[in-house]
């Protein structure tokens, strides 16, 4: 059950794909992909491991971020390594699979990550609220440590890492770790990305090693359709989006999850009833209500007076709503034309009919505070790992 406090608890559905092996789906032809190391020509060992993981292309599918460019910002000077397997979303578990099934190789991963950062500390962390799974999550992997991080959804890693203060870190996501080992020991460019495919059309739920480029509908067909689903999301159950065009929608280094559900006539979504619930649960502190109401009704000026560019789309007010209304989806709209990089930003109108627009020379709703920890973006948290950050 929800608890109303920043952030939620969520039911972490993730059986049955969890616990089942994670099945390969991929094409041969990239899958053979081999880096030529012959004119490798560095000064040390951890400028060699910064150099195949660029020739090899690896992207960090935690943030989407190439890991080269994460190893060289932190050579040197990370005072620990974390290996990322948080899968606090329901129906995802496409980092701790890998874990558990592959945790020789995101040790080796995390072991090359600690000669380029010069350090011996290493983690591993793992979201503790998972508690309807059969698999038992170990105490340690390879014999690192396996940290759990409590708290609702979602955690900042303000909240995740806080016990470690100051400490530079390097933070990699699983799939990362593994794919510069296999850059490493066998020569291997990444092509390939761990996602989960679930949600109640999908006829055999898995978590899937998939090739970058194959299409949605590839991997749906792969596991199997039981029903025609009315939604297909892409990401996570509660960050991803949905897509129409599940022929052309393409399989990328942050994809972690394909859902397909069919949605039912009592989902049908109602009009706001004003119950303050998406404000209650926002980690930053915003009211996604106001939000959602001036982008239904094109209300542009208005964004500003409730900083969207502060959502972090971790969903939850989408997820609480009880008038089942896009509001994190509104959110991101006016979160890009603050920031104005949305295409939808030419024309400026006011609002038709709409009671909650703040009247002219009267003040605007007052917004609740945020949480210092709730101005970080993800951006930032991610900057905020490493030392030396702009
Ligand atoms: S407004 Fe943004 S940060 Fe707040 S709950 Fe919705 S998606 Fe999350
Ligand atoms: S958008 Fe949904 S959660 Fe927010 S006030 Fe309206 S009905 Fe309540």
């Amino acid at each position: 059950m929800p608890m109303f406090s920043k952030g939620i608890v969520l039911s972490q559905h993730k059986e049955p794909a969890f616990s089942k092996p994670i099945l390969r789906f991929v094409h041969p032809q990239t899958d053979s992909l081999k880096l030529d190391l012959k004119k490798l020509t560095v000064q040390s060992k951890q400028e060699a491991i910064i150099e195949i993981a660029r020739l090899a292309r690896i992207v960090d599918e935690r943030d989407g971020k190439l890991l080269y460019r994460k190893l060289k910002k932190c050579q040197g000077k990370a005072k620990i390594v974390i290996a990322d397997a948080l899968d606090d979303e329901p129906y995802v578990s496409s980092r701790i699979a890998p874990l558990l099934q592959m945790g020789e190789e995101v040790a080796d991963g995390l072991d090359l990550c600690c000669t380029v950062a010069g350090c011996q500390e290493k983690s591993i962390m793992v979201y503790k609220m998972i508690t309807d799974l059969e698999t038992r999550i170990p105490r340690t992997i390879q014999k690192i440590k396996v940290m759990r991080v409590r708290g609702g959804y979602p955690a900042s890693q303000e909240r995740r890492l806080s016990h470690l203060g100051d400490t530079p870190r390097l933070v990699v996501g699983v799939g990362a770790l593994i794919h510069l080992a296999r850059a490493v020991y066998q020569q291997k460019q990444q092509s390939t990305v761990f996602l989960t495919v679930a949600g109640n059309c999908v006829s055999s739920p898995m978590n899937l090693e998939v090739s970058l480029g194959m299409t949605v509908m590839q991997v749906l067909e792969r596991c199997g359709l039981s029903q025609q689903p009315t939604r297909v999301v892409c990401g996570g159950s509660m960050t991803g989006v949905s897509i129409m065009d599940t022929e052309n929608t393409l399989v990328t280094h942050t994809t972690r999850a394909i859902l397909a559900f069919r949605e039912n006539q009592r989902d049908a979504h109602y009009n706001c009833i004003g119950c303050g619930r998406c404000e209650q649960v926002c980690p930053s502190g915003l009211n996604p209500m106001y939000i959602h109401r001036f982008v239904q009704t094109h209300y542009y000026k208005g964004f500003s007076l409730f900083d969207p560019q502060l959502c972090i789309g971790c969903g939850t007010c989408s997820y609480i709503c009880p008038s089942k209304l896009e509001v994190s989806s509104s959110v991101a709209k006016a979160k890009a034309y603050v920031l104005g990089d949305s295409a939808d930003t030419q024309e400026e109108s006011e609002p038709a009919t709409n009671s909650s627009k703040p009247e002219q020379g009267k003040p605007a709703p007052k917004q609740s505070p945020r949480p210092k920890e709730a101005r970080q973006s993800p951006e930032d948290d991610l900057l905020k790992d490493l030392p030396n950050a702009q």
